[in-house]
């Protein structure tokens, strides 16, 4: 392709990683002369660090944020016979860890303005197997503390967070993984804080629960080859933990950078609602942390998403779709017994949304020629548009 300006990517490292190279390096070298690899002191001190930070008191580093909602969850008590209610237009991975910890997924809808799980709905579906929420701080912005503490305290629900898209998010006094029992954060590379690889974290308050938890990544051993639970191998690298505790004192400034690249989009995409273009409402204030910025390309703009994508990377900018498909379409789940219909503003967000470049760093000229892009566009659709039928009087 011939592009006359450079490539927006969808995501972009350098502003992270650039200023801090000699202390990433620093990092890494000092695992390996200590080569304790695994649950080596790199891993402590940065589990010490994030559960700090997110407002908890314990955390425990695993392979995946995946295997700490699979693990977390087990750790909590919940499994086979509980009943989990988790929002349908999650990433998958929110619905694996709940099977995998053998309770009963019940997906409900989300608000279509906030794209954020939908709390009447979640009371709607509270049965006496009720055991647990899973709130998704879905692109960065909290489900509201107040409103999920009211639900849980009325039905004695476990709150169990998926704070994956929400590391330092804040909203109503608690920052994202302390509002309930125990979170999962997810440490993969375009998280808010990523690793150079997989990664994740368990957080809670509850010192016995994260003592499981140590258990149950770590074949289910409470001492070397006396195994009490049906653990597995699942423990952050060393090295992962080594490369994540010398980002963390940056998170803040760069969640900060994201919000200025937010503030930024909303103001210039303002005048596109004329065309049926709307970005997902934040009702989180700065307390939204960005993890991705995503417009609503509605059934009124005049041109589709689909053209919309193809040829804004024709002109060079990179976008994505977080997610094309809702949870309970999945073919793999299907014998969950969910069909089409059955979860309307999560069906039609995945139509309608798109993710645009959003990363620290990303240039007030990124930024203008990304909105410049899609007004051309939907204003070269709309002109080209069939005159309306003059209505018959
Ligand atoms: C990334 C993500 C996960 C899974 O984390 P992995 O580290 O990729 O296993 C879970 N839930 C949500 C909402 C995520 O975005």
């Amino acid at each position: 392709m011939h592009h006359s300006t450079p490539t927006i990517p969808f995501v972009d490292f350098t502003f992270q990683h650039q200023p801090i190279q000699a202390k990433l390096d620093q990092a890494i070298q000092k695992v390996l002369q200590r080569g304790d690899y695994v649950l080596g002191q790199a891993l402590s001190e940065f589990e010490e660090a994030f559960a700090q930070a997110c407002g908890t008191v314990h955390g425990v580093g695993v392979a995946s944020g995946t295997d700490a909602i699979a693990l977390g969850l087990r750790a909590c008590g919940i499994g086979e016979g509980d009943e989990v209610i988790l929002p349908a237009n999650t990433f998958v991975a929110t619905l694996i860890g709940v099977l995998r910890s053998g309770a009963t997924p019940i997906f409900v809808d989300c608000d279509p303005q906030t794209a954020l799980i939908d709390l009447m709905a979640a009371e709607k579906a509270i049965t006496p197997r009720t055991r647990a929420i899973i709130p998704v701080h879905l692109y960065g912005q909290m489900v509201s503390p107040r409103k999920l503490l009211d639900l849980s305290g009325t039905y004695d629900l476990l709150i169990f967070e998926d704070a994956a898209q929400a590391h330092l998010a804040e909203r109503d006094g608690h920052r994202a993984g302390s509002i309930g029992l125990a979170a999962a954060f997810s440490f993969y590379p375009s998280k808010n804080l990523g690793a150079f690889g997989d990664g994740g974290m368990f957080v809670t308050q509850e010192a016995i629960i994260a003592q499981t938890m140590r258990s149950l990544r770590n074949y289910g051993a409470t001492r070397k080859y006396f195994h009490t639970d049906y653990g597995t191998n699942s423990r952050l690298d060393t090295i992962q933990a080594a490369v994540l505790q010398a980002k963390l004192p940056h998170l803040y400034d760069w969640n900060c950078d994201r919000n200025r690249a937010a503030q930024r989009y909303d103001a210039l995409l303002k005048p596109l609602a004329d065309f049926g273009i709307f970005p997902i409402e934040n009702h989180c204030g700065n307390g939204h942390v960005y993890h991705l910025y995503v417009i609503r390309v509605t059934e009124t703009c005049p041109i589709e998403r689909s053209s919309l994508q193809s040829e804004l990377a024709e002109l060079g900018i990179q976008t994505g779709i977080h997610y094309p498909i809702p949870c309970h379409l999945q073919p793999a789940f299907q014998h969950l017994g969910y069909r089409a219909g059955d979860f309307p503003h999560s069906e039609t967000l995945c139509q309608d949304i798109l993710s645009l470049p959003m990363f620290p760093g990303l240039t007030d000229s990124q930024i203008d020629r990304v909105v410049d892009a899609i007004q051309t566009l939907v204003e070269t659709a709309a002109n080209s548009m069939p005159p309306a039928v003059p209505a018959l009087s």
